[in-house]
């Protein structure tokens, strides 16, 4: 096909060419005496992203799932309760693996498009008057459905109820594109993954420890050896780490942190919102709904849309991929068929998120959805220019 692909699923994104050069590297030696000098204010900077002082950070060569895995398995002791709600696919996944690893799981099923219920964690701790919760679990951005949630407000139920759980929260799809506040908000342990927010390929799962976590730590009896942070801590400290450190990933990472810190963590927030809105009118205009209920869960990094009722969101893929070569997310378990996600996070402007709307208008009007050629496009053309003229008086 000739020209550019659209990649518009949400993550992995696009790699911007300074990053894409940086991991373009030969070999190098993962024990060189001067290694500890990259990667020492490396991991400092890192916790930037995080917005932590107090945290650690480490980088394992995994993807999100893995990170999932390295923080219930460090902390917590089979048998151990956890509390977790379960509002799509990647929430449920968190808890699957909780179960795999012979912990019990309180569950709050959610209806898919809202958040984490934030009351209902704070009724169920203040229930928990023996403390037997052990962990609470918050998925930041529900990537399957679309949807933010409110970890301060967990937070907030923890404190409230003088509830000493531990709080884990999964930002894979969240950080380095949406505010997350690893120390204001009191999370001991975020998880993340480097193929969304970060802009790199996938292979790093990037986890920030707080200090009562990596307490925990010492006591936990949950089966670990790859994911161990004890390992990581004794080798990390002078730079170096406890195997083969993939080291491109990790060049990445310094200049994927450096273009997040040169831009402003703001100001990649403030992007993400404007291009979400740009996206979320252009739903308005085609006349369709959001997955997500309400406004208070809008995502700024994707949108998970349902699709006109008596179409199949998989067919609008595959013709939106064969004929444009633009990738969009599919619905997953239960709203596979029914939704079409599209990805606006990461190494992207408003040019690009036009394309994009653009090759879903045309996809849509190929596979015959009742729309108005130009409606989505235009009205996002309509906010894109308003917020620029804004940011011009504003400069
Ligand atoms: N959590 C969320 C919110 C995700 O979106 C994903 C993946 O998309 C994961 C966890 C799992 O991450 P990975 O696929 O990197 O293992």
């Amino acid at each position: 096909m000739a020209g550019m692909r659209g990649l518009f699923i949400p993550g992995p994104t696009n790699v911007p060419d300074r990053v894409r050069r940086a991991m373009d590297i030969p070999m190098e030696d993962q024990r060189a005496p001067d290694l500890p000098e990259f990667t020492l204010p490396l991991f400092q900077d890192v916790k930037k992203i995080f917005k932590s002082q107090d945290g650690q950070v480490f980088l394992f060569p995994a993807s999100g799932t893995g990170g999932w895995e390295a923080a219930i398995t460090n902390t917590l002791s089979p048998g151990d309760k956890v509390l977790a709600a379960r509002f799509g696919q990647f929430s449920h996944l968190w808890i699957d693996l909780c179960q795999r690893h012979g912990l019990e799981v309180e569950i709050v099923d959610v209806d898919w498009g809202e958040g984490v219920p934030v009351e209902r964690y704070a009724d169920i701790l203040a229930a928990d008057q023996g403390h037997k919760i052990k962990a609470v679990l918050a998925c930041h951005n529900e990537t399957a459905t679309g949807v933010t949630s409110d970890i301060a407000g967990v937070r907030k139920a923890l404190d409230e109820t003088r509830h000493p759980a531990l709080l884990f929260v999964d930002g894979v799809s969240s950080i380095a594109s949406i505010d997350f506040r690893m120390d204001e908000w009191g999370v001991d342990i975020a998880v993340c993954g480097s193929q969304k927010g970060f802009m790199l390929p996938g292979g790093l799962a990037i986890l920030c420890v707080g200090p009562k976590a990596l307490d925990a730590a010492k006591t936990a009896k949950c089966p670990r050896c790859y994911f161990d942070f004890a390992d990581m801590i004794k080798t990390n400290k002078d730079g170096f780490f406890p195997y083969t450190p993939p080291m491109q990933l990790i060049r990445g990472l310094r200049s994927s942190v450096d273009l997040l810190l040169s831009e402003g963590l703001e100001n990649v927030f403030a992007r993400h919102h404007r291009l979400g809105e740009g996206v979320r009118r252009a739903v308005s205009a085609w006349n369709m709904k959001l997955c997500a209920k309400e406004k208070r869960w809008h995502s700024d990094t994707v949108s998970a849309i349902q699709l006109t009722e008596g179409f199949d969101s998989n067919n609008l893929i595959r013709h939106a991929y064969r004929r444009y070569g633009l990738s969009l997310g599919m619905g997953l378990a239960k709203l596979n068929g029914k939704v079409f996600r599209i990805g606006h996070l990461g190494d992207l402007n408003e040019l690009m998120v036009l394309s994009a709307l653009g090759g879903v208008e045309l996809a849509l009007r190929d596979v015959g959805v009742p729309i108005k050629a130009g409606s989505g496009v235009g009205a996002a053309v309509e906010y894109f220019h308003q917020q620029g003229v804004a940011l011009s008086a504003a400069a």
